[in-house]
């Protein structure tokens, strides 16, 4: 962990029913890991079986309580079924983390083709709104709840070779935003954290299809390093947390000062 912050420490989500989603490693298993050590129960989704129940594992381990839920966030069923499971085994659902998401493109945006356009956009943009749109229905029965989309800095600023990825993060902005003026009088908060480059599988991955790009994807932040999973972790659990009670509709930069210049 990247320091504890209060809410860790407290156990300030005791009984709190939270869900993950792209839970099976990098910044959700994190996070995932970071609401359990606070207290919360957490259902931990993503698509891989292994990744998802190791995480699990993790926080069962460390004395919280967790259920895996194999879900494709893409597919409506498979989210549907997840914020039933949710609640038939927890009773409820407090807090929910959409982190789910792809990048996969190296390209100048004319040589992409349409299929990778396809395949980031059902990911990031319709596997996001399908699980906002059944963890608010399940929110609206209980009277609220706080949401956290994980969009990135490429949903603030362009991103070279990155195109597709950063037009799929500014959706998941105007989303958040457009969510939050929808749902705020019910009680529900909807904020996005925008992530610079943090240390994760996806980072490994880039990296070792183009290992010069570390150097100069380093020094694009003023901190001088990536971000690591439990920075962006602890933003989450900030947003999530009564603390942020009148915080909604906003987009938290956790990307050590990059978009800063
Ligand atoms: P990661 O690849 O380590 O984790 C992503 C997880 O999402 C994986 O476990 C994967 O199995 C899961 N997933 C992918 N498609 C899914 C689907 N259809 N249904 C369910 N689960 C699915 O990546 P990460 O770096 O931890 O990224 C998490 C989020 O953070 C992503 O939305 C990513 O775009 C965003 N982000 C990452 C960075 C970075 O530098 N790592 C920066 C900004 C934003």
């Amino acid at each position: 962990m990247v320091g504890k912050n209060k809410q860790q420490q407290d156990g300030y989500f005791e009984g709190k029913v939270v869900l993950v989603t792209g839970a099976a490693g990098g910044i959700g298993r994190a996070t995932a890991i970071a609401f359990g050590r606070a207290g919360a129960n957490v259902v931990v989704a993503d698509l891989s079986v292994d990744g998802g129940h190791a995480t699990a594992a993790m926080i069962v381990e460390a004395g919280g309580k967790a259920l895996f839920v194999q879900t494709n966030v893409t597919r409506a069923p498979d989210v549907e079924a997840l914020i039933d499971k949710t609640v038939s085994y927890f009773g409820r659902l407090d807090c929910a983390f959409n982190n789910a998401g792809i990048e996969e493109e190296h390209l100048l945006l004319a040589d992409a083709d349409e299929a990778l356009f396809d395949r980031i956009m059902n990911v990031n943009v319709k596997g996001t709104w399908l699980c906002m749109k059944y963890e608010i229905r399940q929110m609206l029965k209980q009277g609220g709840g706080a949401i956290v989309n994980t969009a990135s800095v490429a949903g603030l600023v362009g991103a070279p070779t990155q195109a597709i990825y950063a037009a799929s993060k500014h959706a998941m902005v105007g989303m958040t935003k457009t969510a939050a003026a929808e749902y705020g009088r019910a009680g529900i908060r909807v904020n996005s954290v925008c992530p610079g480059v943090i240390n994760t599988p996806m980072l490994a991955r880039a990296l070792e299809r183009d290992p010069t790009r570390e150097k100069k994807l380093r020094n694009l932040h003023p901190i001088g390093r990536f971000g690591e999973a439990a920075d962006v972790a602890n933003a989450a659990l900030w947003l999530c947390s009564s603390q942020a009670a009148f915080v909604t509709g906003h987009q938290l930069m956790v990307d050590g000062g990059l978009t800063a210049i």
